[in-house]
C-alpha cells in the first residue's frame, strides 16, 4: 500500500534532544514546512517503553501528533556497538545519564570494549527509525543505519552524542579518517542514518 503523504503546513518535531531537532530541522529546510518542537510546545516527553527503536520512535511520534493535534515527527536511534552485543543501542540516551554526559558515555562504552578485549577494528552502526505520525494514529516508519568503528580518543567538535567516537566507513575508504565529531553538518547529513531514513520518508511522505 502506499504511505500517506504529508499534507499539512506545520510538523511537530516530537523530541526534546537538542541536536536532533537542530539536524531533523537541517534536512527539513528544502521543504516547504514549518517545523516546531515538542519542547517549544510544551509537549510532555513520553517514557521509551519499546524494546527496538521503531517500537519508541512510533510511540513518541504517535504521543506528540495526538498531543499536538498535528502529524508529528519522532526519531529513536543510538548507537550499537557489535562486540557488546549491539549495546549501548536504544540505550544510547540512558548510558550518559541523568546528566546527560556524553563523555562519560563514550567512556562508559571504550571501557566495555575494553573489558570484552576486542582487538580494533571495533565494528560499530548508527540506526535511526523515524516515524511520522497522525493525531488519527496512522504512522509512517522508515529505518537508516550508517556502518563504521569506533576511535579513541574522542575528537571533533561538531554533531552531538557519540559523534566523537564514531568513524563511517566511507572516512576508512577515502583514507581521511575523521570520525563524525570531526565533519561539517552538510557531509554528516549526506551519509548519516538519520539522513538516510529521512530520504527514504521524504520519497515516500513529501512532494
Ligand atoms: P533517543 O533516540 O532519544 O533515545 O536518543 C538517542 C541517543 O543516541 C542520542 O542521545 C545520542 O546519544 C545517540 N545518537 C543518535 N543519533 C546520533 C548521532 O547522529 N550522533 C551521535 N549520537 C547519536
Amino acid at each position: 500500500m502506499a504511505a500517506r503523504r504529508f499534507a499539512g503546513d506545520t510538523l511537530v518535531i516530537a523530541s526534546h534532544n537538542a541536536g536532533k531537532v537542530r539536524e531533523i530541522g537541517d534536512l527539513l529546510a528544502p521543504f516547504r514546512v514549518r517545523a516546531v518542537s515538542a519542547g517549544e510546545l510544551g509537549l510532555p516527553e513520553p517514557e521509551e517503553t519499546g524494546e527496538t527503536f521503531v517500537a519508541n520512535a512510533e510511540l513518541k511520534a504517535l504521543a506528540a501528533a495526538q498531543a499536538a493535534n498535528l502529524p508529528a515527527l519522532a526519531d529513536d536511534s543510538g548507537m550499537a556497538v557489535d562486540a557488546l552485543d549491539g549495546a549501548p543501542g536504544i540505550y544510547s540516551a540512558r548510558w550518559a545519564g541523568a546528566k546527560k554526559d556524553f563523555n562519560y558515555a563514550m567512556d562508559k562504552v571504550w571501557r566495555a570494549v575494553q573489558d570484552k578485549g576486542t582487538e580494533p577494528p571495533i565494528r560499530a552502526q548508527f540506526i535511526c527509525a523515524l516515524s511520522l505520525a497522525w493525531p488519527d494514529g496512522h504512522i509512517e516508519t522508515f529505518e537508516g543505519i550508517v556502518a563504521g568503528r569506533l576511535v579513541w580518543r574522542p575528537r571533533g567538535v561538531y554533531g552531538f552524542g557519540y559523534d566523537p567516537m564514531f568513524m563511517p566507513e566511507s572516512e576508512v575508504e577515502s583514507g581521511q579518517l575523521r570520525s563524525f565529531g570531526e565533519m561539517p553538518p552538510e557531509e554528516k547529513h549526506a551519509i548519516s542514518h538519520r539522513a538516510r531514513a529521512f530520504r527514504l520518508l521524504i520519497n515516500a511522505c513529501f512532494d
